[in-house]
């Protein structure tokens, strides 16, 4: 085991894996990816996965996405002394997205595309 480590650089998120915006279709800034639970026609639980994507666009306005944004570069970094803020609002971010419900009528609608090939 060595205790070697990297040189400290800026962080960078894995944009080339990060979602396009399901409501605009444009680069997501980051994606938070947790567990979530639903109930099916029958009642039962349902153990899934449910993804959030901050998006420069969509987000702009609500004060913590805006905050995020503002950390994030070009190129998907954020730089060593943002860091410790990056992480306590990207925590706040995802607790936001968890509670978040889905709109019934952007869900029927993405249905919609999806049965049209759409998607
Ligand atoms: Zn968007």
């Amino acid at each position: 085991m060595t205790t070697d480590r990297p040189a400290a650089t800026t962080t960078r998120q894995e944009t080339e894996d990060t979602p396009t915006c399901p409501q605009c279709g444009r680069a997501g800034l980051m994606s938070a990816r947790f567990p979530h639970t639903w109930h099916g026609h029958n009642g039962k639980p349902v153990r899934g996965f449910k993804q959030a994507v901050l998006c420069a666009t969509c987000d702009d306005g609500e004060e913590t996405a805006t905050a995020l944004s503002a950390l994030i570069d070009e190129q998907g970094a954020v730089r060593p002394e943002d860091v410790e803020t990056f992480i306590l609002l990207a925590v706040d971010w995802t607790g936001r997205a968890r509670r978040r419900a889905p709109d019934p009528k952007a869900l029927a609608e993405e249905e919609q595309r999806w049965h049209l090939d759409e998607l």
